[in-house]
């Protein structure tokens, strides 16, 4: 029996305990001490926004978007249906309405040509999900918002360390939002960030983070008491966490190269049965440098994806499907608004699978997860046909 391979498996660069000692023995262990500052500090440098915050997740950080947008019930954000559901929940949670568009059929981002359509007079933000860490055409749908005077929030949880013609991905919009959760590249085990890249609400993210107060004014001397503002929460994560994070920071640009290098493998590997028919291969456009998040495939239409993931998991390969399609979802159904279908998002949705993609993943182990995907791929092929 070979051993088992799983789909992800945390990466630690083995420096996170040394940080965590390190705050451990300064006593400093609530937020937005030296770890989380240092954090703040890579990002902005990184990329380019104005300010980055520390939050205990992405969701977090879609959720201070939402506040800072001043989403109001019934208000309308459009954003694919094919994503994680918190770049829905956010803005739910404030009485806001995601209104469902379609996918593009190569990147299975957002069809910035049927964003315009969907815009009405309560429309007030975007959301661009950039899946796979593949961007969304940023340069259309930055356009589109200005000439319609909306707000555009980039959820860019798989992102990190990903470029649309050069700008990192979560310094394009309004604003971006990372995750450092356990299953993405740069890890916390729960955390994220929010990017916040126009200028005038720096200091009210600020706020909306520290529960509503100013205290984070007043901790730089800015003030002399701290008070309640306005709405807000507890969005930030302890030094622990942060520290944590920093020993990832630090090698980054290593965690990404070897991620690539394994996903060109895959790639590679691939080549000839995306030229059979049996699969489809991700599609990374030219002005994309994405940071090999994700390896999928889209197997051919005819192809039995659950026969083939059961007959994967038996060998102990852990490929997995992704999104189930938020306006297919109960909740989609309640609280969202879309045309009845979204034809590339049930497709495409419905025919992808994804592989297993670390740190540490040998090539043999690659080789041996593309053998048994085309092999029982190419077995329900020819039953499909057989069948016909
Ligand atoms: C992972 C993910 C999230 C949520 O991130 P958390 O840090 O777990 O809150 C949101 N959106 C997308 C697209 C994701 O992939």
């Amino acid at each position: 029996m070979n051993e088992s391979i799983p789909f992800n498996r945390p990466y630690m660069t083995g420096k996170e305990l040394y940080y965590i000692a390190e705050a451990h023995f300064s006593g400093m262990l609530a937020g937005d001490g030296p770890f989380t500052k240092r954090c703040h500090s890579w990002l902005e440098q990184r990329t380019g926004c104005t300010k980055a915050l520390l939050t205990h997740s992405c969701t977090a950080a879609l959720e201070m978007a939402a506040l800072l947008l001043d989403i109001e019930p019934g208000d309308e954000i459009i954003m694919p249906s094919y994503t994680f559901v918190s770049t829905a929940n956010a803005f739910v949670l404030r009485g806001g309405v995601p209104v469902f568009v379609d996918v593009r059929e190569d990147t299975l981002n957002l069809d910035e040509r049927l964003v315009e359509a969907a815009i009405t007079p309560r429309t007030r933000a975007i959301a661009a999900v950039h899946y796979a860490g593949v961007s969304c055409e940023m340069d259309t749908i930055m356009a589109i918002s200005k000439r319609h005077e909306l707000r555009v929030v980039e959820d860019a949880a798989q992102g990190v360390m990903a470029t649309y013609r050069g700008r990192a991905l979560g310094g394009i919009g309004d604003f971006g939002a990372y995750s450092f959760h356990e299953t993405k590249n740069v890890i916390s085990g729960e955390g994220g960030a929010l990017l916040v890249n126009d200028a005038s609400l720096a200091e009210r993210a600020e706020i909306i983070r520290e529960k509503g107060t100013d205290r984070s004014r007043f901790f730089r001397g800015q003030i002399d008491k701290y008070t309640w503002q306005e709405v807000g929460s507890s969005m930030l994560p302890g030094e622990l966490t942060a520290a944590f994070l920093w020993a990832q920071l630090e090698e980054a640009a290593r965690i990404t190269q070897t991620r690539l290098r394994s996903w060109a493998l895959y790639n590679e590997m691939l080549a000839r049965f995306e030229s059979s028919g049996l699969l489809r291969r991700p599609v990374v456009p030219e002005e994309c440098s994405h940071n090999a998040h994700m390896y999928y495939v889209l197997l051919a239409p005819e192809i039995d994806r659950h026969a083939v993931l059961s007959e994967l998991r038996s060998q102990g390969i852990g490929c997995v499907f992704h999104y189930v399609p938020l306006h297919t979802s109960p909740a989609g159904l309640r609280y969202g608004r879309f045309a009845d279908e979204l034809p590339v998002t049930d497709r495409q949705s419905a025919r992808l699978i994804r592989l297993p993609l670390w740190m540490g993943i040998t090539e043999a182990q690659q080789q041996r997860v593309v053998d048994s995907l085309t092999h029982a791929a190419s077995k329900l092929a020819s039953q499909a046909a057989g069948i016909r």
